[in-house]
């Protein structure tokens, strides 16, 4: 009944490595279009979850279900990217000798399974959406310059715009304003607002003050599993929260 609501369903999730339980009866539902910001401290668990569902590792025990009935544990990474999940991580990974345009231009073709801006050619329909995820980024009055001339934070946005030209119907974010200036971290958050009105994302963040910008349903993990679920107000004032994460 849960699952069959949900983008997005691990249950009783579990795996080892070498002995340590990394993830330990994990339970995490995204609805269609949620926004949900993931806290917890280093080890927590929280690549290990993005692993798992994205394919990179398989649990050993548990559910993870995408759309209701698709078994991710039987599908592979690239399966699983072709379904619509997108991974961005931590560091910036843009062309830099290419210009911001072309960047999303790859992007998209990428899609199509040409690695190239050479061998496709745009059609107009094409043209609009890099114009409209130019504007989504906020990126229009740079698009000409090299993606190497762009600050840290807007090569993170421009990341997050070549994901969006892989129309994934959900988007995994891991700690996105990291280095970012205060107002980068603003902006950021104002982007996955909009973003997250098409589609669903999972973002992974330390900076509290961005988590409490963003104004979504929070989870906490702690050694492997859910320690607290909720409104930032109630998760921060967890008592449990508070001795593992934030009163360290
Ligand atoms: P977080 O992202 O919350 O910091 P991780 O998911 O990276 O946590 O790590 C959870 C635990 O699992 C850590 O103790 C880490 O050392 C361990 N771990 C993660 N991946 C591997 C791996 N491939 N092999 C062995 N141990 C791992």
């Amino acid at each position: 009944e849960k699952r069959a609501k949900s983008l997005l369903y691990l249950d009783n999730v579990s795996v080892c490595f070498d002995g340590f339980k990394a993830l330990n009866s994990l339970s995490f539902v995204i609805e269609p279009g949620e926004l949900r910001a993931v806290i917890g401290p280093n080890g927590a668990g929280k690549t290990t979850m993005m692993d798992i569902i994205t394919g990179k590792t398989r649990p050993d025990t548990g559910e993870v279900f995408f759309s209701d009935t698709i078994d991710l544990t039987r599908k592979d990474e690239a399966d699983i990217a072709q379904l619509g999940i997108g991974r961005k991580f931590q560091k910036p990974t843009v062309f830099e000798g290419h210009t911001v345009w072309d960047n999303l231009e790859l992007a998209l073709n990428r899609r199509r399974g040409v690695f190239s801006t050479l061998f496709y050619a745009l059609t107009g329909e094409d043209r609009d959406r890099i114009e409209e995820i130019l504007e989504i980024v906020r990126l229009t009055d740079r698009k000409d310059e090299l993606a190497a001339y762009l600050s840290h934070g807007q090569k993170q946005w421009l990341e997050i715009g070549m994901l969006l030209a892989q129309e994934p119907k959900l988007l995994l974010v891991d700690e996105p304003v990291a280095g970012m200036t205060d107002a980068e971290t603003v902006e950021t958050a104002r982007l996955l607002r909009e973003i997250a009105k098409t589609r669903a994302v999972v973002v992974v963040e330390h900076d509290m003050g961005f988590v409490r910008d963003l104004g979504v349903k929070v989870t906490c993990l702690a050694e492997g599993s859910v320690l607290a679920e909720g409104s930032i107000d109630f998760v921060s004032n967890d008592p449990k929260v508070i001795e593992n994460y934030l009163g360290r």
